[in-house]
């Protein structure tokens, strides 16, 4: 084992090092298998339920009348995520376009929606019309509301109950802290939040957001309360397997609404061809669970390894896990690229180029990204990136198989050993 690492480049140190913390994570490792072999049999008892053969596997082409494999699929996401229809289609471009399409089919001018949980991800300011944007809801005449959450963290109960009026029509409640500084909500905390909320409003839709938080916990947001739930396909629930994808879990009517605004009203959910990628959405749903469960161990370990080498980390190394995104705060552009350049050197694929910062559209400083993706841009594969600019933090996630996360997390810490910007280890 250890000739293996080393001939990928990892020193005695470091692989010691690396042992050493792996060591103390045992039970916590226990406890994320314990979550990942139930989503599994929740996965599996979906997909006997609904009778998924060999015939789902099939694809169609033109209108897709009749498409066992997508209809198929579409229950087996509802049953596996307790909502009553599901809307699972390679024609959901995107995470964004997925959270758009809940959102825009859902409420009609003059209605509001509500943010109770501060900003919502980045490339939802311009969907909702927050920055301007051709086709925002604010340009449909659909208004925008938003409560911080508290210094602490907390949900601004007061706040929340003021802000309700009677146009809102929907609240959205994003589950991941996304790349943002608050903490990552709980299942239990989006609970409560929804029956605060539900209390006050009974009728008003609930969305969660949900990217990056599928099947880090037993429970999902439609069990506590949510009517719609929305993500990425090259995230979590394609398990690394879906080449492009979005989906949306929810009550009949929402999932409708949303059917009738992706294809045309009149035609919903009838049409839509899955052409040749259906197979890969079966199977990426029932890889899904360990996937995870791979990132969570990279991301927990990853954590564990900086916090003892006297980084900032979010989440730290013991608290608990309700997303996959880690950050690492290295307080230099130094860091920050040595740890990029070796979570790329560490890919099944492109390991031989060398990230470089660059101007990205949309950002006041450069940006570093490292991925060595099968999928392109798919963010359920062990990535990073950060900005170049104080406090010099990468985020990071994903990771197919532990032990690729591990390599990568272990390459990050040679380069930065190689380049001493790491105190002795
Ligand atoms: C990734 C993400 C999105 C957007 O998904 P894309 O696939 O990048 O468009 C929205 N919300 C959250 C919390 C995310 O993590």
């Amino acid at each position: 084992m250890r000739k293996m690492y080393q001939e990928l480049g990892i020193s005695d140190a470091v692989i010691d090092f690396g042992q050493n913390v792996e060591k103390e994570l045992k039970e916590r490792f226990e406890a994320l298998d314990e979550v990942a072999e139930y989503n599994q049999m929740k996965v599996i008892a979906a997909m006997q339920k609904h009778r998924v053969s060999a015939e789902c596997f099939q694809a169609t082409t033109g209108y897709g009348y009749n498409d066992l494999g997508r209809d198929t699929l579409e229950e087996v996401y509802a049953t596996c995520f307790h909502g009553e229809a599901a809307l699972v289609r390679p024609q959901i471009t995107c995470g964004t376009h997925a959270l758009a399409l809940a959102l825009m089919s859902n409420v009609r001018p003059g209605d509001e929606i509500l943010s109770p949980v501060g900003k919502p991800y980045d490339t939802l300011e311009e969907v909702i019309g927050i920055r301007p944007s051709k086709g925002s809801l604010a340009e449909y005449g659909v208004t925008y509301a938003q409560v911080d959450l508290s210094e602490d963290g907390s949900f601004d109960f007061d706040g929340i109950r003021n802000a309700i009026n009677e146009r809102t029509k929907l609240v959205t409640i994003q589950r991941s802290k996304g790349y943002a500084s608050r903490p990552t909500l709980s299942i239990a905390r989006i609970e409560e939040l929804i029956a605060f909320i539900k209390g006050i409003k009974p009728d008003v839709i609930c969305m969660v957001d949900n990217c990056y938080g599928e099947f880090v916990e037993k429970r999902e947001p439609l069990e506590v309360g949510a009517d719609m739930m929305v993500g990425s396909l090259i995230k979590n629930l394609g398990g690394g397997l879906a080449p492009i994808g979005g989906y949306i879990v929810g009550t009949k009517e929402c999932v409708e609404n949303a059917a009738y605004r992706l294809t045309s009203p009149g035609l919903g959910k009838e049409v839509g061809a899955s052409l040749g990628v259906i197979s890969s959405f079966y199977q990426g749903l029932f890889m899904a669970p360990t996937v995870v469960n791979s990132a969570l161990k990279t991301a927990i370990f990853a954590a564990n390894i900086y916090e003892r080498l006297g980084f900032c980390v979010v989440p730290n190394g013991t608290e608990s896990r309700h997303d996959i995104i880690q950050a690492i705060t290295f307080g230099t552009p130094e860091g920050l690229i040595a740890f990029c350049e070796g979570i790329q050197a560490a890919a099944p694929v492109d390991s031989y180029v060398t990230p470089e910062p660059w101007d990205m559209p949309g950002y006041d400083s450069k940006v570093i990204m490292a991925a060595g993706a099968f999928v392109q841009g798919s963010s359920i594969e062990l990535s990073a990136d950060g900005p170049l600019r104080e406090p010099y933090t990468a985020f990071f996630q994903g990771g197919l198989t532990w032990y690729h996360g591990k390599l990568g997390i272990l390459k990050s810490l040679q380069k930065l050993c190689d380049r001493n910007l790491v105190n002795t280890i």
